[in-house]
């Protein structure tokens, strides 16, 4: 298909097929039907010889492929969390793809590193962050995160006594960052949190205490806004000042919950990011970006170069003094020209509608919360400052019996999966089974958020005809 003819026609049919898609899309079931192993068994068990006419492999896609995905995009999609690939975003996927760009560095796209350079400008005043941040476009949080600790072991530079500390509802690529950075499993501190799911600062400090009589140096920090399991807050500033005390590295994961800060008044939870090193904030998940793009967020560029700059002969150009190298700022060298997608999705929706979509999934989440915490028998385990709440249903005759419950909730939640007609996931707090329902699809309407309570407690009529 070399022939940009060619190119052209096919582009058109598979626009038409996305849009077409998006159009169906709540119809389709949220989740696909398929066994392990059942879509690699339909494929050719070799590579083609011959080049294949393009419509006979849209066609393997639309009847072997498409029936084996998830529908990401669908309205009844509350599982994990949101995963917004709009349609400006996409569009701007599709122009990096045929650009090819390679940014590199600023001379192998310039106007790339450019825009970049804006784009995480820009979110910095969206996000109304602290003086001093600047920073670039990673993949992923994990990345991000990982970046983050193999720059903290740049500063301190005595990898063999270095701690690192965060708390045991942080996410899992916060752990393997510290193996990754090879902070041994002695050394890695799991603090506990309180009712809320928050770090305990005062177990913190209690443990850099502990660890400096000892002789080791604290090395990172990591708080986060908004956990995956319950989006629990861990309180920046307490944790900033402890860390700053103690000569650590803070950095903050708001994978999820930092798309809020574009809030005015969600900002109070954040109060304390000025004490962090570091920050990271998934526009791939709430902020309508399609996947990946996570942006890492740091004020100590000297320092990230020093970690993450190579220089050999073969990629050095004439501007090298006057620009950003982008390749220095992190683990990869070749990096996707991201930052287009960022810039149509910002320009296309505007401050206000993305404040309102983010502003209307809080609201669904709270008023759903207020319902079920009204409902007999239902509880809310948890604080819903976003768009996730966390409820388990405990019958009477099972009062007591956690082993029961959880059984009796992943039942009830399998039911109302089952339909299809919702996505919901679950998480365990405090060792209790709950259900966990994740509100920030774009295209979730109350109705949607209605449907899939409805789909819950119909499930739970359903279980208590069958124990009768
Ligand atoms: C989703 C999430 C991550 C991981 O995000 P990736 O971009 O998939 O690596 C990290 N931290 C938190 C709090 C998350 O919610």
């Amino acid at each position: 298909m070399n022939d940009p003819e060619e190119f052209r026609r096919h582009a058109h049919d598979l626009v038409d097929w996305i849009a077409d898609y998006w159009q169906g899309i709540e119809e389709e079931r949220a989740t696909p039907q398929v066994l392990p192993g059942e879509v690699r068994a339909s494929l050719p068990a070799a590579p083609p010889t011959d080049g294949e006419p393009f419509e006979r492999i849209v066609a393997d896609f639309r009847e072997l492929i498409k029936p084996g995905l998830a529908n990401w995009g669908h309205p009844g999609w509350f599982a994990y969390f949101p995963s917004n690939s709009s349609p400006p975003s996409v569009l701007g996927e599709i122009l990096a793809a045929g650009l090819g760009a390679q940014c590199m560095s600023w001379a192998t796209s310039p106007a790339a590193t450019e825009l970049e350079q804006q784009m995480m400008e820009w979110l910095v005043q969206l996000f109304g962050l602290p003086d001093g941040f600047t920073g670039s476009i990673q993949d992923t949080a994990s990345t991000s995160t990982l970046t983050a600790f193999l720059t903290a072991r740049q500063r301190h530079g005595d990898l063999p006594r270095m701690t690192a500390y965060w708390s045991s509802e942080a996410h899992s690529s916060v752990k393997k960052a510290a193996r990754l950075a090879g902070i041994p499993v002695e050394h890695q501190r799991v603090i506990g949190v309180d009712h809320a799911f928050a770090m305990d600062p005062r177990a913190l400090a209690a443990a850099i205490a502990t660890d400096r009589a000892a002789g080791l140096i604290p090395g990172i920090v990591v708080a986060t806004v908004g956990t995956t399991s319950s989006t629990a807050c861990d309180p920046l500033g307490e944790i900033g000042a402890i860390a700053r005390d103690a000569g650590a590295w803070f950095h903050v994961d708001a994978a999820y919950g930092g798309t809020a800060m574009i809030l005015p008044e969600m900002r109070h939870l954040f109060d304390g990011l000025e004490l962090a090193d570091s920050l990271v904030v998934n526009p791939h998940k709430w902020l309508m970006t399609a996947f990946d793009c996570s942006t890492y967020f740091i004020r100590d560029v000297e320092l990230l170069v020093r970690t993450f700059g190579e220089n050999p002969e073969y990629l050095r150009t004439a501007h090298d003094a006057e620009v950003v190298n982008y390749r220095d700022w992190g683990i990869p060298l070749g990096r996707r020209f991201r930052a287009l997608k960022l810039w149509f999705m910002l320009r296309s929706y505007g401050t206000v509608a993305l404040q309102e979509m983010v502003r209307s999934h809080i609201a669904m989440a709270q008023r759903l919360a207020a319902v079920i915490a009204d409902t007999p028998e239902w509880e809310v385990l948890a604080p819903v400052p976003f768009g996730l709440l966390c409820f388990r249903n405990v019958p009477t005759s099972l009062k007591g019996d956690e082993n029961a419950i959880a059984r009796h909730n992943a039942a009830l939640m399998e039911h109302a999966n089952s339909t299809g007609r919702v996505f919901l996931s679950h998480t365990r707090l405090d060792g209790k089974y709950v259900i966990r329902m994740s509100i920030g699809q774009f295209r979730t309407e109350w109705r949607h958020v209605e449907e899939a309570w409805g789909l819950v407690e119909a499930a739970l009529v359903a279980a208590r005809a069958e124990n009768r």
